[in-house]
């Protein structure tokens, strides 16, 4: 959106090299029992502070300890906060190397975000530098378990103590991070989703494919009484026709069998929500996905376990309900599956759409040929077993 574009500050940059260190005098030791997600933290995070007049000031590593706010900050009142989630790993063969994925997608993406919630943007590689730092400080608390990680959470937030509405002057940027173990604690088993009509999580225009902290308000509820219906996650539909757009906090994928007329045997479409109406957050995962899928597809690196590359087909594109209701009747329904940083990558067995149950296929381990191979893919990348120097770093 180009009218977002004229968001600039002439102000200071954020420099990396002012960086200050004020180190925890009583760190808790590294303690990775029981690990619920978001519970344990860190001895140190990460702030940095914004005024309008000033820009941004010199980057702190301190102890993580509570903010002090005025009850009157733009976030309280008119909830400007964002955030981003990523995870760092410790490397397969040598656990003292320690790995980001992607980080630069995340920085694009929070800095769009920033623009869109009328807070300052900032450089996301000066920003990137501090956050190595703060994790070498506290590497010891990086889990060393196979699927275990650390859950790094960069968040910005309005912080002027003024209640006029507007784009604040006042801003704070800052990280705090959090040992976490597997999405999927007792082993991994797929999900059954609630397709949900009556409530939306964003519509064109709106602000869903930001990562807003509002957009994550609203969808408490829904997600609530999914679960008290027996399903695990919230579809969340859009629109008259019922469009698929995520699930839950996750970016969704269906797979499609498709008999195309005069070719012998099968052909697959992987298909997902295309971002260009705004409704879906451009999740990194999705992308990466997205981007093996058409390396194989184009036959550029073919993956063992997925159909033959002449054999895929992949678009972005609406998706409707009325097409799952028909594939699935036909037996043409291959594969759901949700994916995001947190679970990577999370199959799907069952869609409660209308009062009744729609059955996706899912194989012995829970899982079908497409979500497992993305899943050993990304996750491979994520922990250095694949090599992938562009994205794991
Ligand atoms: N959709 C929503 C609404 C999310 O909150 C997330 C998690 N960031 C995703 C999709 C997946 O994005 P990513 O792959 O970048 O984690």
């Amino acid at each position: 959106d180009p009218s977002l574009s004229s968001n600039s500050f002439s102000s200071k940059g954020l420099d990396a090299s002012l960086l200050t260190i004020t180190k925890n005098p009583s760190p808790p030791e590294p303690n990775f029992d029981n690990l619920i997600f978001g519970h344990k933290f860190t001895p140190h995070m990460l702030t940095v502070k914004w005024t309008k007049s000033k820009g941004w000031s010199a980057p702190e590593i301190r102890p993580h300890e509570d903010l002090r706010l005025s009850p009157a900050s733009t976030v309280l009142h008119y909830g400007s906060a964002l955030f981003e989630g990523m995870k760092a790993y410790r490397t397969h063969s040598n656990p003292e190397e320690i790995r980001l994925f992607r980080p630069d997608k995340n920085m694009e993406r929070m800095n769009r975000s920033a623009q869109r919630a009328a807070l300052p943007t900032f450089d996301g590689q000066e920003f990137i530098k501090c956050l190595r730092e703060l994790i070498k400080l506290d590497r010891d608390h990086v889990p060393f378990q196979e699927g275990h990680s650390l859950y790094i959470r960069p968040t910005l937030i309005g912080t002027q103590d003024t209640l006029g509405m507007g784009a604040p002057q006042e801003a704070l940027l800052f990280c705090i991070c959090s040992p976490v173990g597997p999405y999927y604690p007792t082993g991994f088993k797929p999900v059954s989703l609630l397709a949900m009509s009556n409530v939306v999580r964003a519509w064109p225009g709106g602000t869903g494919c930001y990562k807003l902290a509002a957009n994550y308000t609203g969808a408490v509820v829904p997600a609530r009484q999914a679960q008290e219906q027996g399903y695990s996650q919230v579809l969340w539909l859009f629109g008259q026709d019922h469009q698929l757009t995520e699930v839950g906090a996750m970016n969704l994928f269906c797979v499609f069998r498709k008999q195309v007329e005069g070719e012998e045997g099968e052909t697959y479409e992987v298909a997902t929500a295309s971002l260009d109406d705004g409704t879906i957050l451009p999740g990194v995962t999705r992308d990466s996905i997205l981007s093996l899928l058409r390396s194989h597809a184009s036959g550029q690196n073919v993956l063992a376990g997925l159909p033959d590359p002449s054999k895929v087909e992949i678009n972005e594109r609406k998706i409707v309900m009325s097409e799952i209701v028909e594939a699935v009747q036909q037996g043409r329904l291959v594969e759901v599956f949700g994916c995001g940083t947190a679970a990577i990558v999370c199959s799907v067995d069952r869609i409660g759409y209308e009062g009744v149950d729609l059955s996706v296929p899912v194989q012995q381990d829970g899982f079908g040929d497409f979500s497992r191979t993305m899943l050993e893919q990304i996750s491979g990348r994520q922990v250095g077993k694949i090599s992938h120097p562009e994205w794991s770093v």
